[in-house]
């Protein structure tokens, strides 16, 4: 049942691209245009809620599903995939670590797209060095005031409903022990939003700092029962942020290969395709198999983290792993298409753009292999 669904989803998405995505990417990419046409088409296709449960009005989609959309759709304009990815990591954690009545209250709407959202975890001065946050949550009689700024917050003035990760106990140790995360509204009272990013690629999505001044909330938006629990909260929902950090970069480096091919069997050079040059080949080979690498371990990860288990170190090493020859894939492509590849009539330079937002988004990949040599060295000693 959940296979049919899914085959008919990615087919879906498919047409989805190449009849609404295709046409419009350009203009909207280059003028960084929200999609906010596309956007509302993906709700419709019910791709917001594709990692919500369908008692709560969503698809109920496997991780492997929701990887393969990624790929598509980032193969059509990665920040299509942009706009889904925070939001399925906020669907998650509420559905994860929510209250019931959190997950009543929130997830019909975020299945439907009525609340779209992200996840404000960075802040100006630490990005990497999570637990040096210094947005603070304090208790009071009815609810919760937060202070602080988040920056680099993906859907940040398009989205309204945000997971903000605080502290609630500054002189905790360790450090983490101090976390917490609320559920903020947009209309809360005390939140605002700042400055739109002008960025390199991943336009179109909007990136924005989040301001919080005396931002009053009830006691129930804490995110699920106790105080404390925002460090390991949020490092599930990146586990899974992840895995579609890695599937955008696989869609990504597939249709830079895709052109790359069709262009070698066209262009011709000293008498001949220049697909028929070895030193071409050699490129398309390197650039197909790093590419099947990559796809391997997403989907790995993916059905690793649907069969319920613990996938931080597979989804570490697929976003590591994907996110780098994407990058190198899409240089690759522009080599390829000489001097064609570097001008905006195609969209390899885009490609090029885009890719090292995978490289730096969802925990660097420097902050990656520390967390691959952690797991390792704990599996192996
Ligand atoms: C377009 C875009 C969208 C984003 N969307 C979101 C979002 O929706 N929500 C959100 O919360 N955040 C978001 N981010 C933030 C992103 O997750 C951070 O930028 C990223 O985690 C890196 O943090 P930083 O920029 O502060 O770099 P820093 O942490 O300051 O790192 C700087 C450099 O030092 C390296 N480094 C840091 N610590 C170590 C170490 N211990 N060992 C070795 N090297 C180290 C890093 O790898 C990097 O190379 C987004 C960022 C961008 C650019």
């Amino acid at each position: 049942m959940k296979d049919e669904l899914s085959k008919q989803i990615i087919s879906t998405v498919r047409q989805f691209v190449n009849q609404d995505v295709a046409p419009v990417v350009n203009e909207l990419e280059d003028k960084d245009i929200y999609p906010k046409e596309l956007a509302d088409k993906m709700a419709e296709l019910g791709l917001f809620g594709i990692n919500i449960p369908e008692e709560y009005g969503g698809l109920g989609l496997p991780f492997k599903t929701l990887s393969d959309i990624f790929i598509e759709l980032s193969k059509g304009w990665m920040s299509l995939a942009g706009i889904l990815g925070t939001h399925t990591i906020l669907s998650y954690l509420i559905l994860n670590h929510g209250t019931e009545q959190q997950r009543k209250k929130y997830l019909p709407g975020l299945a439907n797209g009525l609340y779209r959202g992200g996840l404000g975890l960075t802040e100006s001065h630490s990005g990497s060095d999570v637990q040096n946050i210094r947005t603070v949550a304090k208790k009071n009689d009815e609810g919760y005031e937060i202070n602080g700024s988040k920056m680099f917050i993906t859907n940040g003035s398009n989205g309204n409903l945000f997971v903000i990760v605080s502290k609630t106990n500054l002189n905790a140790t360790p450090k983490y022990k101090g976390i917490s995360c609320f559920i903020v509204e947009k209309t809360d009272e005390g939140f605002s939003v700042g400055q739109k990013l002008n960025k390199l690629g991943y336009r179109g999505v909007d990136t924005c700092e989040l301001l919080l001044q005396d931002c009053e909330i009830p006691l129930n938006r804490l995110l699920g029962t106790e105080e404390g629990k925002g460090f390991t909260q949020v490092m599930d929902g990146l586990e899974t942020g992840r895995i579609n950090v890695a599937a955008r970069s696989v869609g990504v480096a597939k249709v830079a290969l895709d052109m790359s091919i069709k262009y070698t069997k066209n262009r011709e050079t000293f008498g001949k395709k220049i697909k028929d040059h070895q030193m071409i080949q050699s490129m398309i080979a390197s650039m197909a198999t790093k590419i099947e690498a990559a796809n391997l371990l997403v989907s790995n990860a993916a059905k690793l983290k649907d069969r319920g288990e613990r996938v931080d170190l597979e989804s570490g090493m697929a976003k590591l792993y994907a996110s780098e020859i994407c990058q190198e894939v899409c240089m690759d492509a522009m080599r390829i298409h000489g001097g064609y590849g570097y001008v905006k009539d195609l969209p390899i330079e885009r490609f090029y753009r885009d890719a090292p937002l995978m490289i730096i988004g969802e925990g660097t990949n420097e902050i990656m292999k520390l967390l691959i040599a952690k797991r390792i060295y704990e599996k192996y000693i």
